[in-house]
């Protein structure tokens, strides 16, 4: 196959499952960029132990993965993987960077940028190809008020941080053949400037709404907290979780990570309850990749009822408590 001329990396964070998941997520739009400038799609994984990623990372859109296994690397380092990367992005240089906007990479990839004196778009909600081939990296500006499209017309890399939940992860080819390019851990590595004493997983919640095949979202159109709560039990029915609007997480009927939007989280399950909510554009934003989506409000001109494929017309409130009923009732019998 002839040699590509340009390259699209994929930062590859495989912590956990839901870091994994932003890596798949960008493997694939990766492979969509990279369609439109003959590019090839390569991931870079640095760790200890880490076949399995690597196997995954080619299994999901990758032709090439570069790769620095070594037990010095078993432990996330903001300072080692950043020299790692600037060496390896200095030797084969890329044209386009993607990284996760997990908490790591909100690290990472502004130090990154800044050794490779480029430019960095950060909590990236959208990324395609101009008519000059340059990268297009949409963004919230002014506190999420506005989307900016950014390019990166002179510097290179491209760089971009893409918030979890934007794209669509490609199904796995465990097929597929991919390159790997071992990387040797370069001898004269600085030393670690954070020393690592201890740490443990945290079960993290929004691991699973992002990741949730059925969400229930409540508005301020559920009236009350303690009504409010009763998404929480028609989620567990439902086997599902509860995601909110911004005016609810704010008057405190819901905690800030179930906040659902342009904001925080991009959500994509395959059945969406929504209850009392209006459809403001910063928080439909978070819904575009919902599937069915079911909609109850008092109003039937809400932008939310004209988004959903059911629009119910009732109180949220009554209809929640009639679905765990109903709900309760079948599983009962
Ligand atoms: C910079 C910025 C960023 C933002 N980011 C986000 C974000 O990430 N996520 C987000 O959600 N919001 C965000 N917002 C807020 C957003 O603009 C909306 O204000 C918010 O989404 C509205 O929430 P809501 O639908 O719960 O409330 P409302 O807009 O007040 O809507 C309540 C709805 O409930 C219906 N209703 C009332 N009573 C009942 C009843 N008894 N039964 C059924 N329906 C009823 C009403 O008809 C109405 O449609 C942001 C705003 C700004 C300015």
């Amino acid at each position: 196959m002839a040699e590509k001329k340009h390259s699209i990396w994929v930062f590859g964070d495989y912590r956990n499952y839901f870091q994994n998941r932003v890596t798949l997520q960008l493997l694939s739009r990766a492979n969509d960029l990279a369609k439109m400038i003959d590019a090839e799609v390569c991931a870079t994984v640095f760790g200890h132990e880490v076949d399995e990623w690597v196997g995954e990372y080619i299994a999901h859109g990758a032709s090439k993965v570069y790769v620095c296994d070594h037990p010095a690397l078993t432990f996330y380092s903001t300072d080692i993987y950043v020299v790692l990367m600037e060496r390896l992005v200095r030797q084969y240089g890329p044209e386009i960077i993607l990284v996760g906007a997990t908490s790591f990479g909100r690290e990472f990839a502004p130090r990154l940028a800044k050794r490779l004196k480029t430019g960095l778009t950060a909590d990236c909600v959208g990324l395609d190809i101009n008519d000059e081939g340059l990268l297009v990296q949409t963004a919230p500006a002014f506190g999420g008020s506005l989307l900016t499209r950014i390019v990166t017309p002179e510097k290179r890399p491209q760089m971009a941080t893409v918030r979890p939940g934007v794209f669509q992860e490609i199904p796995h080819n465990y097929q597929a053949a991919g390159e790997i390019v071992n990387v040797p851990l370069p001898d004269d590595l600085p030393g670690d400037r954070i020393r690592l004493v201890s740490s443990e997983r945290q079960a993290a919640r929004e691991q699973k709404l992002g990741d949730a095949s059925v969400v229930v979202c409540g508005g301020r159109g559920m009236g009350s907290r303690k009504k409010f709560r009763n998404l929480y039990e028609l989620a567990r029915v439902l086997g599902g979780e509860v995601g909110a609007t911004r005016p609810v997480v704010y008057a405190k009927w819901a905690d800030e990570d179930a906040l659902v939007g342009q904001a925080d989280k991009h959500i994509s399950p395959k059945v969406l309850f929504s209850f009392g909510i209006s459809g403001a554009i910063q928080h439909t934003a978070g819904i575009k990749n919902a599937g069915f989506i079911i909609a109850v409000n008092k109003n039937p001109n809400a932008a939310m009822m004209k988004m959903a494929d059911v629009a119910i017309v009732a109180d949220a409130g009554q209809v929640c408590t009639a679905l765990i009923r109903e709900l309760k009732k079948r599983i009962r019998s």
